[in-house]
């Protein structure tokens, strides 16, 4: 009888919801991972993201978790944001410091109601966008992304989910991701898809018997 290894997936994220998130997506694959939160390091390093792009804060989190993570660890991290069609794709990669600097979710739930007052329906269109950034054992760089369109309520509705769940409703549904619950949004999230793309490359590799 062989005992399968689990392979530790650190998570260069301080964000207690992504880390949760991660982890749900990849028990419930049975990739045979286990997604570690950053405080198992003593916590995730400080990071300015400032590179304006989801790939280059990405790389910058992985790099910053990667350089006191033990050696031939395999690091992840998540840059994500609500891309929002009548703000010209904002606050996207600012979305977590949306309503200034302190990166308060609940000011950036509330700036974005205010600034969607009065926006008709047919303007009301955005997406959520996720970015996956894997550094493998060997510092190999591997890039992942998902994408889940939908529309913006006038005001939040539901207690599940983090940031800003109560506006969004995915297409196709009529209550938003804090209604719908972890479950649903596992299902369709930009999140859960860009885990998706990870997971079938991670397959793909073990099924190789290579680290890549
Ligand atoms: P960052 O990836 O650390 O730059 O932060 C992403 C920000 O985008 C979060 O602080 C949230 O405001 C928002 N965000 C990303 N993913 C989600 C999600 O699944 N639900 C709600 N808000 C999200």
């Amino acid at each position: 009888m062989s005992i399968a290894q689990i392979t530790r997936i650190y998570l260069a994220s301080g964000n207690a919801h992504k880390v949760a998130e991660m982890g749900a997506l990849a028990t419930r694959d049975g990739l045979g991972v286990e997604i570690v939160s950053a405080k198992v390091l003593g916590g995730m390093p400080a990071v300015e993201e400032d590179t304006g792009t989801f790939l280059g804060n990405a790389r910058k989190k992985a790099l910053a978790l990667w350089a006191i993570a033990p050696a031939g660890s395999v690091v992840l991290a998540d840059d994500s944001g609500v891309c929002v069609d009548h703000l010209d794709g904002g606050p996207g990669v600012e979305s977590a410091y949306f309503a200034g600097p302190q990166g308060d979710a609940a000011a950036n739930l509330k700036k974005l109601v205010e600034v969607m007052r009065g926006v008709p329906g047919d303007r009301r269109g955005a997406k959520f966008y996720c970015l996956l950034l894997l550094i493998d054992e060997a510092g190999g760089e591997h890039v992942f992304d998902g994408a889940c369109v939908g529309t913006l309520l006038d005001e939040p509705r539901g207690g599940a989910g983090f940031g800003y769940d109560p506006v969004f409703v995915p297409e196709g549904y009529a209550q938003s991701y804090a209604e719908l619950g972890d479950e649903v949004k596992a299902r369709l999230s930009h999140r859960a898809k860009a885990w998706a793309a990870l997971s079938a490359w991670w397959r793909g590799r073990n099924a190789a018997g290579a680290i890549t």
